[in-house]
């Protein structure tokens, strides 16, 4: 799918809108008297911070209907930013009201109210650790898995002491009515992760899949591939992924995202992994017969119709690639392609085998580009920059769709030396594999 502003605009529409909707709510009807002004900018800071943390639940990635009109790289940042702005936003809501009465540190002393002393205060600590866990989680030395759980617990925690404190305090929120729509909306928005953590995967315990073959591939990494068990397989465009549980049930927190690498004519699907950490690490032990589950499709790392295809991809971020020329062979679709590769040597490039059978089948020019290139190599040199690729951006380069994924840092030097080289960003797709 093609970004567009107009798309863009629209969500990001939305988003205002409903960052708004609980301050215009409790700034409708009968409204209690005019405080001083710093206490009721405090207050609005709180209402529009509380409703942008809510409003975080939504821009996970998870929804399937928001991430193409962004891609997930794009919405996954816009969730971390927008996270910093509301922090900031609920921080300073009891800052500056402590600030201009000190009074209001009576919220927080255990001898007036301890539920309420104890909650607030859990909820400013959870907040700024939230903040610091997801702005230097190695410096916390947690794993991915372990901080992903505790951010989506702390979240919600931290949404609904919220949502209390304001029921809670009434000042503004003084009808049945504003405490109800105030409610329904903080209480959507934290719905949507309880659907995505448990409602979706136990909607989808009745759909496993099983593995059909393993095997391992150059570059550290191991591809399975899974057939659908007693259900239709899920329908998918090249270049999209899933989320994998691997054995146990629909619900481990080990889920994680892998693009498919299968032909989208195929009756199976199949994922390859590179060796990365505890979970990818397993993959060599992967069993034909085990079985998996699998979330998805998402993302908007695909081709479109009728634009030629200019991939730019480095290491294990060639899965999405596969899919998109395997996908093609089968379709007998004669669209031309561009593959600049790059690898440190041919030993980590993995599919190297099949992509020089691949190459001779489809309309393809296969660049690869080596790092450490062994003794009479007679190809590419180098990491990419934009001399690299303006020497093989085609001529017709409007007739194209760019799509680069691999290591972060070839992904921002290809990105920007397009965009620097006139092309046009509508057309210019990234797949981050790194989220955090
Ligand atoms: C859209 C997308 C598609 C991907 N496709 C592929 C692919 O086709 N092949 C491949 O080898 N890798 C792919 N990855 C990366 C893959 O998900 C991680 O390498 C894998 O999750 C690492 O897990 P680990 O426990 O082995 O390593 P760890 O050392 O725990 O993690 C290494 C890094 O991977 C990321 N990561 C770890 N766990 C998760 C998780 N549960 N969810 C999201 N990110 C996580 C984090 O950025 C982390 O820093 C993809 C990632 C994304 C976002």
């Amino acid at each position: 799918m093609r970004y567009s502003y107009r798309r863009g605009l629209l969500w990001l529409a939305i988003y205002f809108l409903f960052s708004l909707i609980p301050l215009a709510v409790v700034s409708s009807g009968h409204i209690p008297e005019y405080r001083a002004f710093w206490i009721e900018f405090a207050v609005a800071l709180g209402y529009i911070g509380l409703a942008m943390l809510a409003l975080q639940f939504l821009f996970t990635g998870r929804l399937q209907k928001i991430a193409p009109s962004y891609g997930m790289d794009n919405l996954l940042h816009f969730h971390k930013e927008m996270g910093i702005v509301a922090f900031l936003f609920v921080l300073a809501h009891p800052i500056i009201l402590i600030a201009v009465n000190p009074g209001f540190l009576a919220y927080f002393d255990p001898s007036i109210n301890l539920l309420r002393a104890v909650f607030l205060s859990f909820a400013s600590v959870a907040l700024i650790f939230i903040m610091a866990s997801s702005l230097w989680r190695a410096t916390f030395n947690l794993s991915y898995e372990t901080w992903r759980l505790i951010h989506g617990l702390l979240a919600l925690a931290i949404v609904f002491i919220g949502l209390s404190h304001a029921l809670q305090v009434g000042h503004y929120l003084n009808t049945f009515g504003k405490q109800a729509v105030v409610s329904v909306l903080i209480g959507g928005c934290m719905y949507a992760v309880i659907h995505t953590r448990l409602v979706r995967p136990w909607l989808n315990r009745k759909k496993p899949y099983r593995v059909v073959g393993v095997k391992e591939e150059r570059g550290d990494a191991w591809s399975i591939e899974v057939e659908a068990v007693g259900h239709k397989k899920m329908q998918y465009q090249c270049g999209q992924f899933a989320w994998l549980t691997i054995h146990d049930s629909p619900f481990s927190i080990q889920q994680h995202p892998f693009s498919m690498t299968s032909s989208t004519e195929s009756d199976t699907l199949s994922f390859t992994a590179k060796v990365m950490g505890d979970f990818t690490s397993t993959w060599k032990d992967i069993k034909i017969g085990d079985r998996l589950f699998l979330e998805g499709p998402f993302g908007s790392f695909t081709p479109i119709a009728g634009k030629n295809l200019f991939l730019i991809m480095g290491g294990i971020g060639i899965t999405p690639g596969i899919s998109m020329l395997r996908t093609m062979r089968d379709k007998k679709d004669k669209r031309k392609v561009t593959l600049i590769y790059g690898n440190e040597n041919l030993e980590e490039a993995t599919f190297y085998e099949e992509l020089e059978e691949l190459n001779k089948e489809l309309n393809l020019q296969l660049l690869h580009l080596l790092t450490d290139p062994p003794k009479g190599w007679e190809g590419e040199t180098g990491k990419i920059d934009r001399e690299f690729l303006e020497k093989y951006l085609p001529e017709d380069s409007e007739n194209y769709i760019y799509l680069i994924c691999g290591p972060d840092p070839l992904m921002d030097i290809a990105e920007i030396a397009l965009k620097d080289l006139g092309m046009d960003w509508r057309y210019i797709y990234t797949e981050r594999f790194k989220i955090v």
